[in-house]
């Protein structure tokens, strides 16, 4: 078994910069942490950099593409918050190259409900290599739920197909541009919730408004998807959300891109743009703007209050494709970007981090990532200087370990 020591680097395991500096990897998992040497390890010496556990992105939707840049950026974990997978594409995230992957598979949503208003995930048809992505075949039905049965049914259907959590939509199409979208009813949300959580799932809720955040807490919703924007968090809603256990994923690089915040300044850092394709730089340069009369403030603010009131907030982005009406995102480097406006929004630079690492991995139930510790999966992340002080320091890469083995520099 391959054996490498990481030493004399500062290390943050998840929840804090502990004392020891040595941390050895032993094959795929995690060996020991501040042990010493072990004879005929390869020595990487960190001279003085910072080893962190692989970031989680806790909201994407991808495809192997989107996978394996993630990886470049040390994001060895992409939590899909809607999307199709074969089993046989499934199987292909196995590789090295790629960060891991959860999905939900599709949203339960109701006829005409959100996103159909985008047509199907480009990725749910297979390429036929000549017109990449154009969209269903004909007489493709987008898996639509009228009813508590029919929501029972789809998660019952989903969770056969090897899905790992439900995501349910709750969105009338103000904050996403499309306007006066028929919305899920709450006895078809309360159902949905329940079939989640009786197949052992977590229910995820899509829901961009307060009013929708709302709906989905009482309805008994494990996380928030994104944050709402349509207004500055009242303390009724955060005491609500904190009451609950509910976790937030505010995808503040989402919003602020859909209230026109171009990725542009993000995008001009050279450790960013020197690791995207001009395709991903272009839409990383765009934004959606659907939604020009929202405020990012107010979403900073509850992001604040939120995590003042205990609530555990996940970093996600909910980039998609490199098409510049979905822009503002790039898979693998909008986890970055989420970390410093977490920091701007005044958590922490520990704080954030710990939003991109251990909480996710605690919430998602996956118990062997988000932390260095021994056991754990050697999916790691090696930077110069020091991200628990000086947030943008996680975009100085210099190793990513995906399940025990280093990366090609890209
Ligand atoms: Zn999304």
């Amino acid at each position: 078994m391959k054996i490498t020591a990481i030493t004399n680097a500062r290390v943050f395991d998840g929840e804090q910069v502990i004392e020891a500096r040595t941390v050895v990897l032993d094959g795929a998992g995690i060996g020991t942490v501040g042990g010493p040497v072990p004879p005929g390890a390869t020595v990487v010496d960190a001279g003085g950099g910072t080893f962190l556990p692989g970031l989680i992105d806790s909201h994407v939707h991808t495809d192997l593409d989107g996978l394996r840049l993630a990886l470049r950026f040390g994001v060895t974990t992409e939590l899909e918050m809607m999307g199709h997978w074969t089993p046989e594409e499934r199987a292909a995230v196995a590789g090295d190259d790629v960060a891991d992957l959860r999905s939900a598979g599709m949203g339960i949503t109701p006829p005409g409900g959100h996103p159909s208003e985008y047509g199907p995930p480009a990725d749910a048809f297979p390429d036929d290599g000549d017109h990449p992505h154009d969209g269903p075949p004909p007489g493709y039905a987008f898996p639509f739920c009228s009813t508590p049965a029919e929501a029972a049914k789809m998660i019952e259907q989903q969770v056969a197909d090897g899905y790992d959590y439900v995501k349910i939509m709750i969105e009338d199409g103000t904050v996403v541009g499309h306007p006066g979208l028929p919305v899920i009813s709450d006895d078809v949300l309360t159902a949905a919730v329940r079939e989640a959580h009786r197949h052992g799932k977590l229910a995820i809720a899509h829901a961009t408004t307060i009013a929708g955040a709302r709906r989905a807490v009482r309805a008994g919703i494990d996380g928030l998807g994104h944050l709402f924007a349509d207004g500055p968090a009242t303390p009724g809603i955060v005491a609500d959300i904190a009451a609950a256990g509910t976790f937030v994923i505010p995808t503040l690089t989402v919003l602020s891109s859909a209230t026109g915040h171009t990725g542009a300044r993000f995008a001009a850092d050279e450790r960013v743009s020197s690791k995207l394709s001009s395709q991903w730089l272009d839409a990383l340069r765009a934004s959606m703007n659907v939604y020009p009369q929202g405020d990012l403030n107010d979403a900073l603010g509850a992001v604040a209050a939120l995590h003042a009131a205990g609530v555990d907030i996940l970093t996600g982005t909910d980039v998609s494709e490199p098409d510049p009406a979905f822009g503002g995102m790039a898979h693998g480097a909008s986890v970055h970007h989420e970390l410093q406006l977490l920091v701007t929004a005044g958590l922490t630079p520990v704080q954030a981090l710990r939003a991109a690492t251990s909480t996710p991995a605690r919430r998602f139930g996956l118990t062997d990532r988000g932390r260095i510790t021994p056991g754990a999966r050697a999916d790691l992340l090696l930077v110069d200087g020091d991200p628990t002080t000086t947030i943008a320091d996680t975009l100085s890469i210099r190793a990513v370990w995906r399940r025990g083995v280093r990366q090609t520099p890209a």
